[in-house]
Order: structure tokens, then C-alpha cells, then sequence
């Protein structure tokens, strides 16, 4: 990954480019964003620029051996740590940890706009809590121990660094505070609320926020050559790349009648159909259960905007601005708003893995009993 693969957030790529040609590197950094910003496609592009032989001033050359070898992810003085679920068997440890390895190279090079949920369906840890353990922080102080195999620094990027077990965070406070010469910490998360202070007072910052319209809409132009349909995914994903390409995947699996279809039998609390709805969801694969979800809060939003008669902020269109308009009469504003609270509760409880017919389920009959409160004002 060069900074030339990653679209738009010009800004930040040349704040980075300028800290190394300047010599002025932080020994540790936290690349951090929101669930969908290109945090770690940026690290990983940074990183192949500090190995990079013969850098320009923007971007690594990318055919040097440093290049050749990062962009395959097999620089040996590149070091990643990432989280991985409990899916063992009876793999003995360096035999799990090649495994899983090679697994994460195919990772990065399949689906480089990946997010955590993408990782761990990827080497089928579906459903488990994924952490970066103990042992990790040890393999972080020996890998770091030793002297760099080929190039002047080493580079050790760490996914994700909220899901590292207590114990593995302390084991590495010492060497973040004080890493040896010529090593440089990345560390990559959506979560950075929930690291710990320690951690965080160790690093330098780097925020990466969404991609802007324009950057999102120039990337999807070589794989979806239709205007609107294209300037829809757009809109509907809000700045994260990932959702905007699945939501052309799905399209014509039209997520607006899907949508009304659910928020009916929620009315009707029809329980059987839901529970049978839940099931389907539950076999979705991860991707469209999160892009329907983000496409259920984007139309409740819409919703909300509609109902305090800001029509002019509305991003959706046509058939959608018509269901906005009709859901809104009949559904009182504390419901709606009841409603996005919900769904984005189990949005968060689907992005930490949790069971996805329980969620849905669980968030149906909640969205029932809200409308049934509310339902003074309705039809
Ligand atoms: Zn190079």
C-alpha cells in the first residue's frame, strides 16, 4: 500500500511525508478514526515510506527491494500485531502464529479497506471476542530486541491496540515509552476512547477523518461508471469507503423496501415474521448486515431532518424522500429518535462480533414495544 492507493486526505499524507523528510519523527503515533476511516491503509502507506530506498517527496517509489517486499507484506523488519480470537485447535504456538500470519497478508492484500469484522470472518473467527493477548506483548519486546535484518529502522504496527488485554498493554508501556533506536511505533485504532491513558499520553496523535464526497466519489468511478448510481453510494455511506462499496455490491437489493418491509412487522409486532426475518439477517454475510444497518440509521436520520423541516439537508431522493416523508407522519419524533438510538446500539453490538439473529431480533422487539409507546399519534 502507497499513499498513491489511498484516496483523497491529502492533508494528512502530506503532513506525514513532510515529518520524514524532515527528520522529525514521533517514536510512537496513533493513527486514529472513526469505523470506516482509511486509518490503517495510512499507516501501512507510511510505513512503506519510512523503509522506502529511494522516496520521493510524496510517495514511496514502490520498486525498490523495500518497497517490493512491503508491499507484499513480507519486509522482515515490519512488524505487525493484530487481534485474533480463539481459534487454536490443536495448533501448537509458532505453527497458530504462521498460520495466522499468512492469513493477515492475504487480509491486507484482498481487502485493504478491510475493517476489524472483515479480519475476523477472513480466517473464520466469526462470532468470538478477538484480543491481542499477553503473549503478543511478549513477541512485541522480542521481535523489537533484535538488531533490523535489512533496513536502517524497524517498524512495528499494532491493529487495533483497545483489544489488547490489560496485561498485554502494561507489557508494553516500557518499551512505547522508550523503544530502541531507529524503532517506530504505529499503532491503528477506531476505538481510541477505550485505550488506556497510559498508552495514550505515549503517543502522538494523528487523526484521520472520512473520506470528503468528492475523494469517495473519484475512487468508485473506475468500478462503477453510472452517475447517480455512484453519487447514491456516496451519499449513502457518508465518508467510509468500505460501506460505499458494499452498498453498490447490494444494489438492487433494494434496501429501502427491505427497510420499510422490517419497520412494518415492528409496527404490526408480527414476532414469528420477525423472528424469521432474524434468521435471514443472521445469514447475511457481516458486510451487508452492516451496510443495512447504516442504511436503516442514515434513513432515520433523514427522518429526523425531515421532522424538524431542515428539507434541504436531505441527502436521499425520490422513492426514499417519499418513504421518509410518509414514515415520519405516522411515526412520532421521540420514536424515531428512540429508534436510531437502538439500531445504533446494535450496530456497535454487530461490530464487536456479538450474534447477529440475537441482535436483530433483540433490536426488533425493542423498535415494537418504542412504537407501541409512541403509538398515540399514528395510524
Ligand atoms: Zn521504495
Amino acid at each position: 500500500m502507497r499513499f498513491a492507493d489511498i484516496p483523497g486526505l491529502t492533508d494528512i499524507k502530506q503532513r506525514l511525508t513532510r515529518s520524514v523528510r524532515d527528520g522529525k519523527i514521533a517514536h510512537a503515533q496513533l493513527f486514529m478514526g472513526r469505523e470506516g476511516a482509511l486509518n490503517l491503509p495510512l499507516a501501512i502507506a507510511y510505513m512503506t515510506y519510512l523503509h522506502c530506498a529511494n522516496r520521493g517527496e510524496s510517495d514511496a517509489c514502490g520498486e525498490c527491494p523495500a518497497c517490493s517486499k512491503n508491499l507484499k507484506y513480507i519486509h522482515p523488519d515490519t512488524h505487525f500485531v493484530f487481534p485474533v480470537s480463539n481459534v487454536k485447535g490443536d495448533k501448537d504456538d509458532d505453527r497458530f502464529r504462521a498460520d495466522m500470519m499468512k492469513s493477515w497478508r492475504t487480509f491486507l492484500l484482498e481487502q485493504p479497506f478491510g475493517h476489524p469484522g472483515d479480519w475476523t470472518t477472513s480466517y473464520g473467527g466469526e462470532d468470538k471476542t478477538a484480543i491481542i493477548s499477553k503473549d503478543e506483548s511478549r513477541e512485541i519486546v522480542k521481535a523489537l530486541s533484535l538488531k533490523p535484518f535489512e533496513s536502517p529502522i524497524k517498524v512495528m504496527i499494532i491493529w487495533q491496540p483497545e483489544a489488547m488485554h490489560p496485561s498485554a498493554a502494561n507489557g508494553i508501556l516500557k518499551i512505547l515509552e522508550e523503544p530502541p533506536q531507529n524503532t517506530f511505533f504505529l499503532l491503528v485504532s477506531n476505538n481510541a476512547e477505550r485505550l488506556l491513558p497510559t498508552i495514550l499520553s505515549r503517543t502522538q496523535q494523528v487523526t484521520v477523518p472520512l473520506l470528503a464526497d468528492a475523494d469517495l466519489d473519484a475512487f468508485l468511478l473506475s468500478r462503477e461508471p453510472d452517475k447517480n448510481r455512484r453519487g447514491k453510494a456516496v451519499a449513502d455511506a457518508d465518508g467510509n469507503l468500505r460501506l460505499a462499496l458494499t452498498l453498490l455490491e447490494s444494489e438492487g437489493e433494494n434496501l429501502h423496501e427491505s427497510l420499510a418491509g422490517w419497520l412494518r412487522l415492528c409496527y404490526k409486532l408480527d414476532a414469528v415474521k420477525l423472528l424469521s426475518l432474524s434468521e435471514e439477517f443472521h445469514e447475511m454475510d457481516k458486510l451487508k448486515q452492516h451496510a443495512f444497518l447504516a442504511y436503516a440509521l442514515k434513513m432515520l436520520r433523514e427522518t429526523m431532518l425531515a421532522r424538524a423541516g431542515a428539507d434541504e439537508l436531505l441527502r436521499s431522493r425520490d422513492a426514499e424522500q417519499q418513504f421518509i416523508r410518509n414514515f415520519s407522519k405516522v411515526i412520532p419524533l421521540p420514536a424515531v429518535e428512540e429508534a436510531y438510538a437502538l439500531l445504533n446500539d446494535a450496530a456497535a453490538m454487530l461490530e464487536r462480533n456479538g450474534s447477529a439473529k440475537m441482535i436483530f431480533m433483540d433490536a426488533s422487539l425493542r423498535l415494537a414495544r418504542s412504537f407501541e409507546k409512541h403509538a398515540a399519534a399514528v395510524n
